[in-house]
């Protein structure tokens, strides 16, 4: 089989779909970078930055494959839909929806059967995920030669449908266990931040933070974030009249860390306490890798 494996460089779902299918598969792998137009330059930069660094550790320690950089705009204009049927937070997926169709464009470009994506268990919050692959993958009209999707966190070996949805929902594997999983020169290079832990607030240094200094397994952690966020096999805690895009994530992160919630949130304690340790963190990080 070919299969195209869109890889940002710095997210934990599309390192590990991309290292799964090096180390287990001996399909035709190609992987695609895309420059997406509406994101900061700083982030793009720092995106092709880890790319980079990401394919020559694939290659130095899995096997050859096949790589492609492309630009990435927004194609679509598709009305915004409500998180699930008849709640009432709305969310974009124009957006999200190019990235998938410039990625099954590839695969047909590239003579592909499929794309593995990065979706994870924290993506079974809502149903978008679901709605972009009806007007994308499950489309008879954009993906004219059925290219297949192929979730990794999920299966490996069978492609997802969208009958299959309340099943994955269940059973999809969530981004601790996934980290916990990578190889630790592939992992280092996801868990670096752009910020390397100046920006106050950063989400994604604290997501990191959680990593390094949580005592739970991967697994338990994901339990407990899918919990929090109402997805998994918790989705049905979501109320409809107040579920908002991963509710909960920043509170259940602080808890994680031994902050008193809601109370920190009421000074700048906690941000200023995630500030110290993800500089502390990259510290580390860099002391290791020289
Ligand atoms: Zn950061």
């Amino acid at each position: 089989m070919k299969v195209v494996i869109p890889y940002s460089g710095s997210g934990t779902n599309g390192a590990y779909a991309l290292w799964k299918f090096l180390s287990e598969t001996d399909h035709e792998v190609f992987a695609l970078h895309m420059n997406v137009a509406w994101r900061p330059d700083d982030e793009r930069l720092h995106e092709r930055t880890q790319f980079d660094k990401g394919v020559a550790w694939l290659k130095a320690n899995t096997r050859d494959f096949d790589v492609a950089y492309k630009n990435c705009s927004n194609r679509f204009d598709f009305p915004d839909i409500p998180l699930r049927p008849n709640f009432k937070t709305m969310v974009g997926i124009s957006k999200m929806s190019s990235v998938w169709q410039m990625a099954i464009d590839h695969a047909v470009e590239v003579g592909a059967d499929a794309v593995a994506t990065g979706t994870s268990a924290e993506s079974t919050a809502t149903d978008r995920t679901v709605v972009m692959q009806k007007k994308t993958f499950w489309s008879s009209e954009r993906n004219p030669t059925d290219i297949k999707v192929f979730w990794p966190c999920w299966s490996m070996t069978e492609a997802v449908t969208e009958d299959l949805w309340p099943r994955v929902c269940s059973e999809i594997t969530g981004r601790w266990l996934q980290r916990e999983l990578l190889p630790e020169g592939l992992r280092n290079i996801v868990m670096e931040c752009k910020c390397k832990g100046e920006t106050v607030g950063c989400s994604r240094c604290f997501d990191f933070l959680v990593h390094e200094l949580a005592e739970e397994s991967g697994a338990a952690l994901d339990e407990r974030f899918l919990k929090a966020i109402h997805a998994g096999k918790h989705r049905d805690l979501a109320d409809p009249e107040t579920e908002m895009f991963l509710n909960n994530f920043k509170w259940a992160l602080a808890e994680e860390l031994g902050h008193d919630v809601p109370a920190c949130f009421a000074d700048d304690s906690f941000t200023q306490d995630m500030n110290n340790r993800a500089q502390a963190l990259y510290r580390r990080v860099t002391q290791a890798g020289d």
